[in-house]
């Protein structure tokens, strides 16, 4: 629409755009806004609006990912967890255990990552492990372990939904849904998710080129929920040397193909502790909004990943040099 036009006028071409039974989706921006049109062949129907008032211009979204292109909304997405600001120009540290295992050392482990600067808790309490008979989660036992560790330190709680079943239960608990790179293309989850009214995490595929990652992204953008979060994870190569081979190509592609923020996890990327703080440094390099580190007291006793798991020693040397990197990058930790 024209910088000029009116609520009336946006109202007129949301109309049309329904009365031809297409969808539409407002993106708000200071200067003007935009009308996304939804649907298959939607660019075909331009000549119906040819008679409404202050259209400035149609263009047609050429990726097959709309809501999540930057065509579509052009200014960064920033989604708000409760007044912490993932996608804006401060980076975001989530940290915490690969499985909450038990209270005591989710609360060892979440103050000690607070008092170092985290802002987010990470913790799985359904895990979807490779192998069945691995350490599953403590499930809803686990999710009110994350509650009372926010409620103690005041961090926010990114944790996995395996089920669409589960989304409700977990959106209780949670202040942001992780979906995992085994789900990426779990579409009853990805709609499910959209639905909980929750910002989402989403992992990308192991085995999932860009484009299927922002396509999952748009199932759930779909639904009406906006804050989406992507996380690149690793994916799979021929190197076997490493657990999965981190794609930081992807960092600054997704910025410029998409408006939605995009966080790191080098730690399942790498599967070895040791790599972990070299990669989270060039991930924040490469423009990340953010990290997502795991971190265990004892990491050589930890049910899940433990060997790519960091010690507090080794998280306050991350965090040390993060700092010194941000300043030198003049940007801060959120
Ligand atoms: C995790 O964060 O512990 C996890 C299982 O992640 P991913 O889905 O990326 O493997
Ligand atoms: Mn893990």
């Amino acid at each position: 629409m024209t910088h000029t036009a009116t609520e009336a006028d946006i109202k007129a071409v949301v109309d049309r755009v329904n009365e031809i039974g297409l969808k539409t989706e407002l993106s708000r921006g200071e200067e003007r806004t935009l009308v996304g049109v939804i649907g298959g062949n939607a660019y075909a129907y331009k000549e119906a609006f040819s008679h409404l008032n202050a259209i400035h211009e149609i263009i047609p979204i050429t990726k097959p990912f709309k809501l999540a292109s930057r065509e579509f909304r052009p200014l960064n997405t920033v989604v708000d967890v409760g007044g912490v600001k993932i996608g804006g120009d401060e980076v975001v540290m989530m940290a915490g255990p690969c499985s909450v295992e038990g209270e005591d050392m989710l609360l060892e482990t979440a103050r000690h990552v607070a008092a170092q600067g985290a802002t987010i808790l990470r913790g799985g309490a359904f895990k979807p492990r490779t192998s069945p008979y691995s350490f599953q989660g403590l499930g809803e036992a686990a999710l009110k372990m994350m509650a009372l560790a926010r409620d103690e330190t005041g961090l926010k709680v990114v944790t996995e939904v395996v089920a669409p079943g589960d989304v409700e239960l977990v959106a209780r608990y949670a202040d942001i849904l992780q979906l995992g790179t085994r789900n990426m293309q779990n579409y009853a989850l990805l709609q499910e998710a959209g639905r909980s009214g929750k910002p989402v995490l989403l992992k990308r595929g192991m085995s999932s080129t860009i484009e299927e990652w922002l396509l999952a992204a748009e199932y759930i953008l779909s639904q009406g929920n906006r804050d989406v979060i992507l996380c690149e994870r690793g994916i799979r190569t021929f190197e076997t040397s490493t657990r999965f081979t981190l794609d930081l190509n992807a960092v600054p592609l997704a910025r410029e193909l998409s408006h939605l923020p995009i966080i790191v996890d080098p730690s399942q990327a790498t599967g070895r502790w040791s790599l972990v703080r070299p990669l989270a440094l060039a991930a924040v390099a490469a423009g990340a909004h953010g990290l997502i580190i795991e971190v265990h007291p004892t990491p050589n006793q930890a049910l899940s990943d433990g060997a790519q798991s960091l010690d507090f020693e080794n998280f306050d040397r991350l965090m040390e040099d993060l700092r010194r990197l941000l300043g030198a990058m003049s940007r801060q930790l959120a």
